[in-house]
């Protein structure tokens, strides 16, 4: 199995540390044809107004969606709002899933926390929560569950802030950044059953 990590900008190296302690070849990908021989991608976390300015200076954007429409893709945070269909404003998106997003929403005080998580997709449960890291992260506002969204993951407040398309995936946390490698063996039991 070979996953591509978009390496634009952001935290692109702690993904590919990850895949490689789960003895996955990975990659970074700068360019449309590092898409090729790849059976999934990550987007990560960082700015998402930068990657999205990069990829559609390196002729990324209509690349990315072809490969998209057969591939398994994963965005973290920054990652996540690229992938989105409508973010309240205008900024290059690959708007892919049918998901509303809100970007920096969790205000200013509280720009960066740490939460454990209860995540059914990955048979946690109470006892074992998912180490979840904010950083000004997004939360979904939206998703259409007619059009097949699935959410994975919320607060205890009910903000929705995972979710699953078919082969599509999205955080609003940073899994790379715990050394907790569930959410990364989960998408690849998602890209084990797409390929
Ligand atoms: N605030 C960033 C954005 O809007 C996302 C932050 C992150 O990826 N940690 O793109």
């Amino acid at each position: 199995m070979k996953i591509g990590v978009l390496a634009l900008q952001g935290a692109f190296i702690e993904h590919i540390k990850i895949l490689r302690e789960l003895g996955v070849e990975a990659v970074e990908v700068r360019l449309p044809e590092d898409l090729a021989g790849l059976d999934g991608l990550i987007i990560p976390g960082g700015e998402s107004t930068t990657i999205g300015k990069l990829a559609t200076l390196y002729g990324l954007v209509e690349p990315l969606r072809a490969f998209a429409e057969e591939k398994p893709v994963w965005g973290t945070c920054a990652g996540m709002i690229f992938m989105a269909r409508d973010i309240g404003r205008d900024q290059p998106l690959l708007g892919l899933m049918d998901i509303q997003v809100e970007r920096n929403a969790f205000g200013r005080q509280v720009d960066s926390f740490e939460t454990g998580l209860d995540v059914p997709a990955l048979n946690n449960g109470q006892a074992r929560p998912f180490p979840a890291v904010f950083i000004r992260a997004p939360r979904l506002v939206a998703a259409d569950e007619e059009a097949g969204v699935q959410v994975l993951a919320r607060l205890e407040d009910g903000t929705a802030v995972a979710a699953r398309q078919g082969h599509w995936l999205v955080t609003s946390f940073h899994p790379e950044l715990t050394g907790d490698k569930r959410f990364h063996q989960y998408f690849l039991e998602l890209v084990r059953s797409t390929t």
